[in-house]
């Protein structure tokens, strides 16, 4: 039987919310089941989002994170914890990813990570015109083996691994069998909140795996992009669409 794959996609309303979550949704749709899409939404589920949800025929879990927030920059971080509660509670037996809806997927992606055991990365190209920023973040490898990371001197001090958050995914059951997997620390993953903006990857995958070693480079060679990141937001005053109709 097919590995089932659990998509998480924080999301939120904003003028290119519909445009973003219908190409998504048109992606997984082409995946071969089975696939679990967790949404999980800030303080309470949009219609938009919820009508959406209920018209792909994708199996879906509508999430809402109902964190009090102050000020708080990151908060599709808390979307994200909100959701890898859910797995822990349920045990959830699949492969984690976390989806961005703004980024653009292959299939082959999907396809690449059904053949993941413990915890698997590759590429994202970043698309940042304008911006001084490598154009490829993950990892450098032989074979499936990971050796190294495509990085820049600065982010080469401060992280410890450089990947996107959709840049890597990894068996669930790390999450609520810790010892089955000798995970570095037994302590519940959840704390992606309390970690400085730049780290939350970096930071987050330190508990899950101990080093490169146990790492899995996708497809082998990692030498294909499979995801793409484009941070495209529209400017502000930009009132559409309201309902998206
Ligand atoms: N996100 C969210 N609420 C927010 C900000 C972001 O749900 O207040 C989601 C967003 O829809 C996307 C993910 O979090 O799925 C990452 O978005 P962000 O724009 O922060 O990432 P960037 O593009 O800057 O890496």
């Amino acid at each position: 039987p097919r590995k089932l794959l659990i998509v998480v996609t924080p999301t939120y309303t904003r003028p290119f919310k519909a445009y973003y979550l219908t190409r998504l949704a048109h992606t997984l749709k082409l995946v071969p089941p089975p696939l679990l899409w967790i949404v999980v939404e800030m303080h309470a589920q949009s219609l938009e989002t919820a009508a959406l949800l209920r018209e792909t025929g994708i199996m879906y879990r509508h999430l809402v994170c109902d964190k009090n927030l102050t000020n708080v920059k990151d908060r599709g971080t808390y979307q994200r914890n909100t959701a890898m509660a859910h797995i822990e509670e349920h045990q959830l037996d699949g492969i984690v990813y976390f989806a961005d809806d703004d980024n653009m997927y292959t299939l082959e992606l999907f396809e690449q990570m059904r053949t993941i055991k413990r915890f698997g990365t590759w590429l994202v190209g970043m698309l940042a015109p304008g911006k001084s920023r490598p154009i490829l973040e993950g990892p450098v490898c032989k074979d499936e083996k990971v050796v190294g990371w495509h990085t820049n001197e600065k982010s080469k001090r401060l992280r410890r691994f450089h990947v996107d958050m959709s840049g890597f995914a990894f068996n669930s059951t790390i999450l609520w069998d810790p010892r089955r997997w000798k995970r570095p620390t037994l302590e519940p993953i959840r704390q992606l909140d309390t970690i400085k903006e730049g780290f939350q990857e970096t930071t987050f995958i330190e508990q899950l795996v101990p080093d490169e070693s146990v790492m899995e480079g996708r497809p082998p060679g990692c030498l294909k992009v499979m995801v793409w990141h484009l941070h495209l937001e529209a400017p502000k005053g930009f009132a559409y669409p309201a309902g998206w109709t």
